[in-house]
């Protein structure tokens, strides 16, 4: 039997997943790394193929599976409005039975089980800044709910293993999370500028550009989850950067970096769309003594290295 920790990371194809099992294998953990490439890719884990402590399974959640593992990190389950949205009942299959096939592996095993939850779950907030004790304001039966009320319906089935079962649960509510890896055209708005920008085409604007967002770099967000699963804390907890942006400002802020003549073309705003987005991380600095460390601008530089090293231009 082997001495170093099991991790399981399902979704471990996909952006955060991918960033996750790197610090895992880089910390001498053995990681299974599970995903049914709906929006992840082989290639993000790729470098770590050969190594012994890897294992790499094509497997969707919805189906129960197996395993012998000391901790289950559940983070698979699109996350881009365009890839959520292409097939919203399997969005919510996966989202209840994925979470409850893993929560019933957790249990078998007695595994810690994190799930990544997210600031959706607030909806449209009438609380700004948004703190984890806000229940908030969704919509039930929108273009967005398939994903909201997945994820809330999956936060209530870890505490409801939590009280019946004992389950050692970590909920993480993630805020709008960037860098590399993330998919050239999956429409998230980090992705959608940068590459709008690399190839010389107008930023796509949708509404006044007034609704807000606060993005939190990929690694400082890693860096919290991992705080969190090694901590007593079992949320929910609030992890994202608490620097508040309007999108209009962030479209300013690619053009200065990429190319200041840039047109910005303004587009019909998304229903259901969330006017603002802000974390409360009081919870997360005393918790888990944590707090992002990279700002938008330079986040912003390593993000836009990456897709200009990957992208056809
Ligand atoms: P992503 O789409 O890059 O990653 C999701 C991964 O899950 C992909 O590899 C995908 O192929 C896999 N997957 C999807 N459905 C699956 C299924 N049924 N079975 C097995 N694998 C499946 O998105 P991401 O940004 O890396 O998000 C990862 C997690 O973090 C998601 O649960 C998401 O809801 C949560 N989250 C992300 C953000 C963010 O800003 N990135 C914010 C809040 C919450
Ligand atoms: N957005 C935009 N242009 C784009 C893509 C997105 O103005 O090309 C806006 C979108 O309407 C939303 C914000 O940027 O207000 C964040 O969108 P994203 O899809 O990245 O995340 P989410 O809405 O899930 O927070």
């Amino acid at each position: 039997m082997s001495a170093l920790v099991r991790n399981l990371v399902t979704g471990g194809a996909g952006f955060l997943g991918s960033h996750l099992v790197d610090r895992l294998m880089q910390g001498g953990e053995e990681v299974i790394c599970l995903d049914n490439y709906f929006t992840g890719r082989k290639s993000n884990v790729m470098n770590w193929i050969s190594n012994p402590r890897f294992e790499l399974i094509r497997h969707d959640v919805t189906e129960p599976i197996q395993l012998e593992v000391d901790r289950i990190w559940h983070l698979a389950c699109p996350a881009s409005p365009l890839s959520y949205q292409y097939n919203p009942i399997k969005t919510s299959k996966t989202s209840f039975l994925g979470t409850y096939n893993m929560l019933g592996l957790a249990r078998r095993v007695k595994a810690r089980f994190l799930m990544a939850s997210t600031s959706e779950i607030y909806g449209n907030p009438e609380v700004h800044p948004q703190p984890e004790s806000y229940k908030g304001c969704v919509n039930t039966i929108g273009v967005r709910s398939c994903y909201d009320e997945g994820k809330r319906i999956a936060e209530t089935l870890c505490f409801d293993y939590y009280r019946m079962h004992e389950l050692d649960i970590r909920v993480a509510r993630i805020f709008n999370t960037y860098g590399p890896r993330m998919v050239e055209n999956d429409g998230r708005v980090v992705s959608n500028f940068v590459v709008q920008a690399l190839k010389n085409k107008p930023l796509t604007l949708y509404g006044n550009g007034n609704q807000t967002r606060s993005f939190c770099y990929v690694d400082d967000l890693v860096e919290g989850l991992i705080r969190l699963m090694n901590s007593n804390c079992l949320g929910p907890i609030n992890l994202g950067n608490p620097m508040e942006f309007t999108i209009r400002e962030l479209a300013e802020l690619v053009r200065k970096k990429i190319n200041p003549n840039l047109d910005i073309t303004t587009h019909q705003l998304p229903q259901d769309d969330p006017v603002q987005r802000q974390p409360v991380i009081d919870l997360a600095k005393k918790e888990l003594n944590w707090e992002p460390k990279i700002s938008l601008e330079n986040g912003l530089t390593k993000t836009i290295k990456y897709f200009q090293e990957t992208i056809k231009l």
